[in-house]
């Protein structure tokens, strides 16, 4: 099924309610379709309860929505089980957990691989684990802003512990072949994560295909509430893992002086869990499935492909990821400064690189006055800014209700951006 812009706005009220916005920072989070906000809504007004606690009716039925959004999320990326799906807040939550527990079991000198295109929430949680020692290493991003994978198979030796990469980069828009990587760490003897914030909510995800030992990714860029997240983990290493946070829900039996743990999934689900954001994500699975992750994927390829052709129309863009649409998804940065866009890799470029003809904050207020949403700012990629020599970027990022229509409004604005804003 081709993707009907047009028609699926209708299903988001926020358009009926900001007719004029053209809304382009679907990397930071998605808006939300009628079905999701009335699963939350029906939720809240029909069985809200705390859930596994109750032997009464609406939490008996809570509980039951609350497993089955596991079931669906566990079939959407095609887990084994639903036991190897732990509801959390989102992918930061997901990859501090893995930090915290895999953390544990390692010793100084031990090496964690990471890529140099990571967002913070795959870094600082890893970055912790240097003061036990451990030795964080970085495969490099080529100058057409794909991954080395030459780089990364090097970096991977007898000390490698873990590798934690992106599927999807939220600046460069690459797409990275997650499954060959897993592949290279499963050979190594090494744990493999994938980042899955960008690539889940845009493209079919299969973990079965992948291969990969765990994959985390966050509901509000894929249509469902804030505060729900997924880790997906091989059930037999989550059975061997210690428990992140501690407390009600999680246990088996508890002492004054012992405690046992809960089987998984619900070892890691301490507390009140978010419920209401699980039912909600479900809806948003049941909307996404009904377009068809493939439909999504084409749908972006093609307004990536669009940007490409229009880019050029406005002077002095440079953009940052590769020009190849099947190693791209639909992320696109840039800014509007006067250093040619294969010259940015080089260290000799930084220097003028930093100097944007327009600051991308000043790019996104132009476009605000006409109501197009795009993000400016270091998209908390700091070290990658760094690496492609600049301090910020601006970035459009469409999803399934916008339409090249769109695209071409925004590029006529930045034209004019161009020229009332530019020295
Ligand atoms: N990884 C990537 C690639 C992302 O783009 C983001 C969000 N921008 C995250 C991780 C973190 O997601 P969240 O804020 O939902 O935890």
């Amino acid at each position: 099924m081709r993707v009907n812009p047009e028609k699926l706005k209708k299903d988001f009220p926020i358009f009926s309610n900001n007719p004029d916005l053209v809304y382009l920072d679907n990397a930071a989070t998605t808006q939300k379709p009628s079905s999701v906000i009335h699963a939350v809504s029906d939720y809240y007004s029909t069985v809200n309860s705390n859930v596994h606690r109750g032997v009464y009716k609406i939490s008996e039925a809570a509980t039951e929505m609350y497993e089955g959004s596991r079931k669906k999320v566990s079939e959407f990326i095609g887990a084994r089980d639903p036991s190897e799906i732990v509801f959390l807040r989102n992918t930061t939550e997901a990859i501090n957990l893995l930090s915290y527990t895999l953390g544990r079991r390692l010793k100084k000198g031990d090496e964690i691989l990471l890529t140099e295109m990571e967002h913070h929430s795959n870094l600082i949680p890893w970055y912790f684990l240097r003061d036990a020692g451990i030795v964080i290493r970085f495969a490099r991003i080529k100058d057409d802003f794909t991954l080395d994978y030459d780089d990364f198979q090097n970096k991977l030796n007898a000390k490698t512990a873990i590798a934690s990469f992106t599927e999807t980069s939220n600046v460069l828009g690459s797409i990275n072949d997650v499954r060959n990587l897993s592949s290279m760490c499963r050979d190594n003897g090494t744990i493999s994560i994938v980042d899955g914030a960008q690539s889940v909510p845009h493209m079919p995800v299969d973990v079965s295909k992948i291969a990969c030992d765990y994959l985390a990714f966050s509901g509000h860029k894929m249509l469902a509430p804030a505060g729900i997240g997924v880790l997906y983990g091989r059930k037999e290493l989550l059975d061997e893992m210690h428990p992140f946070l501690g407390g009600g829900e999680m246990i088996g039996e508890v002492g004054y002086n012992n405690a046992t743990w809960a089987d998984v999934p619900w070892k890691f689900e301490a507390g009140t869990q978010n419920v209401e954001g699980a039912v909600g994500l479900s809806a948003a699975i049941d909307y996404l499935k009904a377009i068809g992750m493939d439909s999504i994927r084409s749908h972006e390829r093609s307004m990536i492909e669009h940007i490409f052709e229009v880019m050029n129309s406005v002077e002095d863009l440079r953009q940052f990821g590769p020009l190849d649409s099947d190693k791209r998804g639909g992320v696109f940065s840039f800014n509007i400064g006067d250093v040619k866009p294969f010259d940015i890799l080089n260290q000799a470029a930084t220097k003028f690189a930093i100097s944007h003809s327009i600051h991308p904050h000043d790019v996104a207020a132009f476009l605000d006055r006409s109501n197009i949403a795009v993000r400016s700012g270091h998209h908390c990629a700091m070290p990658l800014m760094g690496r492609i020599g600049v301090s910020s970027t601006a970035r459009v990022s469409p999803y399934i209700y916008n339409d090249a229509a769109e695209l071409d409004l925004f590029f006529d604005e930045l034209s004019k951006c161009r020229k009332e804003l530019g020295r």
